[in-house]
């Protein structure tokens, strides 16, 4: 695994970063486990709460710098950040995919997204815009700025361990932030890997220290950072429980948040579907890195009309699907991430059959050779009601929940009718039937496509979703405006001091 050492990961890594200097604790040992093959890869340290504490001082205190280089500067230590990914994208995508279980094109994906949102930032820097308003008042200007936030605590989930950090940091940084960042402790090593690639950058630029920080841990260091009042913005992805957790915790001391949670994504397959473009949608949806992303389609809402077609072309194709090492590039299906998510995923397909569901593909955990780590499960295929509980909730797994509609009102009815909001796709070429999934009157999600699936967004668009999910959006368009505070200012270069609404103040 010579991936290892070009990242610099050892067998015993330290808890904390400020940014170049590593920090080492008292803390808890994290050991990461591949769940490709079940070994345990190398040992992290959790931070404890004097390393935690000398981390978010030195981000504090890098902010009062950072902020005054001019923005353009920044995005060109950005750029260069990119371009370090560049050259680390074969070992960064190996580990990614080893440590987390994701296929290796995945892997590689996710570090073309952590360059691409780099390139994305490198001209925002020079886009930081606000508008100029027109004065009621005669010889007034008045504008907006938007300044820098200070410190942005980042939280991020084990599923995508390394493109989500990026999507806040790079965006972070141009508009003038420091960052802290808990990555999952599902997937330490990948933190400790970025954190080296950036370190690198960072020296050569005279970046102060302080501006790219980590913190290893688990739920403790997450609660750390929603309470610290140093830390303005909190940016935390993972599931519904912990978004409602960090925003309530957040809320109390009215700081802000931008949450990105779970997700139950549907597709409606229409009767004006072409259906093979469908079929490819709906199982790369389904089954890519094993159900386990936030835009996994969990749902499809099938016209009557086509349901025992579509349904028996899902069923064929499932059968095709090659589940073994992600590594290996002539595998579709890599493991579970460990084996308490191989628990949810069995409970849910007993719970959907104690619930009236009848499984159409069925399930299983793989067993012996090649399927040591215990984490390889079977993608399968449910017909369920959308009202079954468990249809409501999102699994973190490949099952699929197979239903029909008459009309399309019905559809968009059933699409919407969960508690999550993110993403959510039509596969139709009626345009009607489009035109009123994409109205106000139709898809509910923060996503909504036409003839594509649920998963795989670009970079270029606001990513995130309404309701459960959380109501956040990051990466592209103007999300950028969340890391940042608006400040209206008026200036009156005239020789009278009139007052707004026509207020008169004689003295
Ligand atoms: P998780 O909620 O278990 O953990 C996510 C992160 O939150 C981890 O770093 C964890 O340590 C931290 N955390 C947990 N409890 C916390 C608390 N009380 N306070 C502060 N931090 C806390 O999620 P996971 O299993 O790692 O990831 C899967 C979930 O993430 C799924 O629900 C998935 O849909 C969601 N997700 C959403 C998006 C999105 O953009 N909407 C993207 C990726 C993943």
């Amino acid at each position: 695994m010579d991936f290892l050492a070009i990242l610099g990961i050892q067998s015993q890594n330290g808890a904390a970063s400020t940014g170049i200097e590593w920090i080492n604790s008292n803390g808890s040992i994290i050991d990461s486990f591949s769940p490709v093959d079940g070994k345990k890869t190398a040992s992290v340290q959790s931070a404890d709460a004097k390393a935690y504490e000398t981390v978010v001082k030195t981000a504090a205190d890098a902010f009062h710098s950072w902020r005054m280089w001019p923005a353009p500067k920044r995005g060109e230590v950005v750029r260069q950040v990119g371009e370090a990914l560049r050259k680390h994208k074969d070992a960064l995508g190996k580990l990614v995919s080893y440590e987390m279980g994701k296929s290796l094109q995945e892997g590689y994906g996710e570090v073309q997204e952590m360059i691409d949102i780099c390139d994305f930032a490198v001209g925002l820097s020079r886009q930081l815009h606000g508008l100029t308003m027109h004065s009621e008042r005669p010889m007034h200007r008045m504008y907006e700025q938007w300044h820098p936030m200070g410190v942005v605590g980042i939280i991020s989930a084990f599923n995508f361990p390394v493109a989500v950090w990026s999507w806040n940091a790079a965006l972070a940084w141009v508009c003038g932030n420091t960052t802290v960042w808990k990555p999952s402790e599902k997937t330490p090593l990948c933190g400790i890997a970025v954190q080296n690639i950036v370190a690198a950058v960072f020296k050569e630029n005279k970046v102060p220290e302080g501006v790219n920080c980590l913190v290893q841990g688990g739920r403790e260091v997450g609660e750390w950072l929603s309470k610290d009042t140093r830390i303005p913005l909190i940016s935390a992805t993972g599931s519904t429980r912990m978004g409602k957790l960090v925003a309530a915790t957040v809320g109390a001391r009215l700081g802000k948040t931008i949450l990105e949670l779970g997700g139950n994504n549907a597709i409606i397959i229409s009767k004006d579907a072409d259906l093979d473009m469908a079929l490819i949608g709906c199982v790369f949806g389904a089954v890519g890195t094993a159900g386990q992303r936030c835009t996994t389609t969990r749902r499809l809402i099938i016209h009557e009309s086509v349901f025992d077609t579509f349904t028996a072309k899902l069923v064929k194709a499932y059968g095709q699907l090659r589940i073994g090492n992600p590594l290996d590039t002539h595998n579709h299906v890599g493991p579970l991430i460990d084996k308490d998510a191989v628990q949810l995923y069995l409970k849910s397909i007993e719970d959907c059959k104690q619930q009236g569901g009848r499984f159409i593909v069925e399930g299983g955990v793989l067993e012996g050779e090649n399927y040591e780590s215990g984490c390889y499960v079977k993608p399968c295929i449910a017909e369920a009601a959308n009202h079954l509980p468990v249809v409501q909730h999102e699994t973190f797994a490949p099952i699929l929940y197979v239903m029909t509609y008459t009309t399309i009102d019905e559809a968009i009815a059933l699409q919407n009718g969960v508690p999550q909001g993110l993403s959510s796709a039509i596969m139709t070429l009626n345009m009607r039937e489009s035109e009123q999934f994409l109205s106000h009157a139709g898809s509910d999600c923060g996503i909504a496509n036409v003839n594509i699936g649920t998963s795989g967004a670009e970079i270029g668009g606001a990513f995130g979703g309404e309701k459960e999910t959380g109501g956040g959006r990051e990466s592209g368009s103007d999300a950028w405006k969340a890391y940042m505070r608006r400040q209206t200012n008026t200036i009156n270069w005239s020789t009278q001091l009139p007052l707004a609404q026509g207020i008169q103040f004689d003295l």
